[in-house]
């Protein structure tokens, strides 16, 4: 018999429960593997740069479980239809091992493929792999959710971890099987997909994640707590990106923490950052609960709100146009390398809806667009915590101020110069507020406000009453 593997977000060879699960299988009933990647159509439809990353890690997974022995074939078309594909071209499919989504348009797509399955009498199994504990394992001791994440997080710790899925690569060879000739239209699909990516990325699959994971807990973790939230620092492990994709997996993030807590004793680095990965579980187990919470406010006395329909502030914030120099800064980081510091995704997030007054779902959208590391539960976790409509969120008259916000996580402005070019003669005196220069400074360090720079399009002061009277009206 054959057994499925079927990668999704899961783009990795290594501690991947459903490969190992299936080779396990192959081996006690002595069967064959076949490795497959389903396209769906739509996704030729809404090509952003997340999806450019996504298809190179992609084409990395490929190359590399096609040098040991198993390559991976690509199905396209509707869900059904691509399946029925599958199903036709490889013999004695009798089941098909997969790591599953809990929350979203994935737990949906699941639902549908294991109902296909089983009419077809396919046999489905599949595995919580995505994260350390799936959406329903930590609970309070009466069995109901965790609202606030101090006491999950109490309780996450004490959870037993699950173990590591070590796979040895000789078993892909020794198992898998090779049908690319049968599967030659999905072969171009996929190549078409890469054909429309624009970037080329360097640092992508396996080995880069693992490189990256080692120099961050091997030489930074000590100055974890201390730096994190400074943007400039390069203080924080830029995993995410890998994380999304499943090139690395949470559990290996746990034991190599558990690896270093052992050899050099525990830190307050290792425990924050650990507490960092756990969020991350947190706001998957928050989506499973409120499984609407993309489009509708988790606080429900909190959706009656009149937002401000503007195009044109919303444009400002998205191309960084906003005249205040650290929001501009990140929003141009997130458009050029796609990926945005964590201070900074508060920092632009609270101001899109409490100094813009808009709509926090249009910040969530545009950040699903343009994030490589874009992650459902976290990222409507992160909107809904920032403009004060979740369930452990900022309250809402906690409203950043975004000048002080730079003063204290940019203090010499050393990131806004990386990004806003514009600035990068304004000295430090200057750098958070650059209209307060008089015009003979302007001219010195060759930045005319309302030229070369715009002036700040809103009055802070203004805004964060209006903010709170807003919010304040519920
Ligand atoms: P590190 O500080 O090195 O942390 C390690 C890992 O812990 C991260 O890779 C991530 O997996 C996890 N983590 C850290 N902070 C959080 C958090 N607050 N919530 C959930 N997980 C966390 N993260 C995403 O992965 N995808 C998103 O789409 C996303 N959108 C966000 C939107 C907003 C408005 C906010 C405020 C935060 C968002 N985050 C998101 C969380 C956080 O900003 C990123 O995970 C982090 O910046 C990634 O960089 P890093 O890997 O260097 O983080």
């Amino acid at each position: 018999s054959t057994f499925g593997v079927w990668f999704r977000q899961d783009l990795r060879l290594n501690d991947n429960r459903a490969l190992f699960e299936a080779i396990e299988a192959a081996k006690k009933h002595e069967g064959n593997l076949v490795a497959f990647f389903h396209i769906h159509p739509e996704l030729t439809e809404s090509f952003t740069i997340r999806h450019d990353y996504f298809f190179q890690t992609l084409r990395d997974l490929a190359h590399r479980a096609e040098s040991f022995g198993m390559p991976i074939h690509f199905i396209y078309g509707e869900l059904s239809q691509a399946l029925s594909t599958l199903n036709e071209q490889v013999p004695n499919l009798s089941s098909v091992y997969f790591n599953k989504d809990e929350v979203g348009f994935g737990a949906e797509r699941d639902l549908e493929a294991v109902n296909w399955f089983e009419e077809e009498g396919i046999e489905v199994r599949s595995f919580q792999d995505r994260h350390i504990h799936g959406a329903t394992e930590v609970k309070k001791d009466d069995g109901d959710h965790y609202k606030v994440f101090t006491p999950y997080f109490k309780k996450w710790q004490k959870l037993n971890k699950p173990p590591l899925y070590s796979i040895d690569h000789e078993h892909l060879k020794q198992y898998g099987r090779d049908y690319t000739e049968q599967f030659h239209e999905g072969q171009e699909h996929f190549q078409k997909m890469l054909a429309q990516c624009e970037k080329e990325w360097k640092h992508i699959g396996e080995d880069s994640a693992s490189r990256r994971l080692g120099v961050f807990l091997n030489q930074k973790v000590d100055e974890y707590e201390e730096k994190r939230n400074l943007p400039a620092a390069n203080a924080t492990s830029m995993i995410s990106p890998y994380l999304k994709n499943g090139v690395l997996s949470p559990r290996t993030i746990y034991h190599k923490i558990e690896e270093v807590r052992e050899k050099k004793g525990d830190s307050k680095g290792l425990h924050t950052y650990l507490s960092e990965i756990a969020w991350r579980d947190y706001y998957n187990m928050i989506y499973y609960m409120y499984p609407e919470a993309k489009s509708k406010e988790i606080d429900s006395s909190k959706r009656q709100r009149d937002w401000i329909d503007d195009d044109e502030r919303f444009l400002k914030w998205k191309n960084g146009e906003t005249g205040f120099p650290i929001v501009d800064a990140a929003m141009r980081q997130l458009n050029s390398i796609g990926w945005m510091h964590n201070r900074l995704r508060m920092i632009v997030a609270s101001f899109l809806s409490k100094d813009y007054l808009l709509d926090w779902r249009k910040g969530e959208r545009y950040f699903q667009e343009r994030l490589i590391d874009y992650d459902a539960a976290s990222n409507i976790g992160g909107w809904q915590w920032a403009s004060s409509t979740g369930t452990d969120a900022a309250p809402y008259f906690r409203v950043f101020n975004p000048t002080r916000q730079s003063e204290r996580f940019d203090a010499d402005g050393e990131f806004i110069r990386t990004y806003v070019k514009e600035l990068k003669n304004v000295p430090k005196k200057y750098i958070h507020e650059p209209h307060k220069m008089s015009e003979e400074e302007q001219n010195k360090y060759g930045c005319v406000i309302g030229k070369d720079y715009p002036e700040p399009t809103v009055d802070h002061k203004t805004q964060r009453k209006k903010a709170i009277a807003m919010f304040e009206s519920d």
